[in-house]
């Protein structure tokens, strides 16, 4: 393996060390806990797994965690219901609805009904759109933690070529907006299905930031030497040596493309870990926001 590794578990321990510090200023200087409020509706075990992640993340960060788990059979007017007390609730700062939603309900619906000054996920149309006009707003947990991590590589992406590869609204469109800011100044191909030849695109690429929920998708022969990648996936691979039956791997070949990389993120411990680490940080900015 020629490539540097890039240890998202260690940039999320530092990151949540510097949050943690936040939140204990904001309490002794204001006396204000910044408070998370996480639903979840049903138990698909995926979800459950990451809003126990998150919660615990938020207690360690000296947060207030508040769960509210409805069951799959709860109608949609009840979780909106909910989602409007929170948003009058003084001590929730953040509200998250995990997703994906059980079948039948309108995410866009549930979304649209978390108001945005509480939105640390940035999932609302107006976070959004601040987002793409560059005014201040919760940037997406993910994109925003894959900057990060860009930037610990060193690499200066100004005037760079980065490809996306994936086009969802929860990846792919912010990070390729938040990588063609003027502020970090790439220049972005996004590519998806209907993409002729991915593999011409990726092998001009500085940066490849793969995030197509599909193993192999990026492999080593269509990177440039020294390019550095970016892994988003998280996919289940039957594996029968394991106590659970599965291993955890990503969208990118990891070993053919940790030969051709100069840097490379692992799954897990790659983009998982900074994730969470951005909603907190996203919850302590609402928590100053609103009291300062
Ligand atoms: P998604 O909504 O399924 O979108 C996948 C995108 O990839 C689509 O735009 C699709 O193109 C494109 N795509 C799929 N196969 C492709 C291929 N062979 N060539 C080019 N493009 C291809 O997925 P998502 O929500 O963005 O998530 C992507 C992955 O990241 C998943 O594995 C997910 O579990 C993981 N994820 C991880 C985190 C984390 O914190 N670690 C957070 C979010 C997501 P079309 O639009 O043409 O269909």
């Amino acid at each position: 393996m020629n490539a540097q590794l890039i240890d998202g578990k260690k940039l999320a321990t530092e990151t949540r060390a510097e949050i943690a510090r936040g939140v204990a200023a904001l309490k002794a200087e204001k006396g204000v806990t910044p408070g998370l409020a996480v639903i979840l509706v049903g138990d698909n075990p995926a979800s459950v797994s990451y809003v126990t992640a998150k919660e615990k993340a938020c207690r360690e960060a000296g947060m207030l965690s508040r769960e509210i788990r409805m069951p799959a059979t709860v109608a949609e007017d009840e979780l909106i219901a909910a989602i409007a007390k929170l948003n009058a609730d003084p001590a929730i700062h953040g509200i998250l609805v995990q997703l994906p939603l059980p079948k039948g309900f309108s995410e866009k619906r549930v979304i649209d009904a978390i108001a945005p000054e509480k939105d640390v996920d940035g999932f609302t149309p107006v976070n959004v759109g601040r987002m793409l006009i560059g005014d201040d707003c919760f940037l997406p947990c993910t994109p925003h933690g894959i900057i990060k991590l860009i930037e610990v590589t060193g690499m200066d992406l100004a005037g760079k070529h980065a490809v996306v590869i994936g086009r969802s609204n929860i990846v792919g469109k912010p990070v390729a907006a938040l990588l063609s800011r003027k502020s970090v100044n790439a220049t972005v191909t996004l590519c998806h299905t209907g993409t002729k030849d991915l593999a011409a695109f990726t092998r001009t690429a500085d940066v490849v930031v793969v995030a197509a929920g599909r193993p192999n998708t990026l492999t080593g022969d269509m990177l440039k030497p020294g390019a550095v990648v970016i892994d988003v996936g998280v996919n289940r691979v039957p594996d029968a040596t394991k106590e659970k039956g599965y291993r955890l791997c990503g969208d990118a070949d990891f070993a053919s493309c940790a030969e051709v990389a100069s840097a490379i993120t692992p799954v897990p411990g790659g983009v998982g870990p900074m994730t969470i680490t951005m909603l907190l940080w996203n919850t302590l900015e609402s928590a100053r926001r609103v009291e300062g």
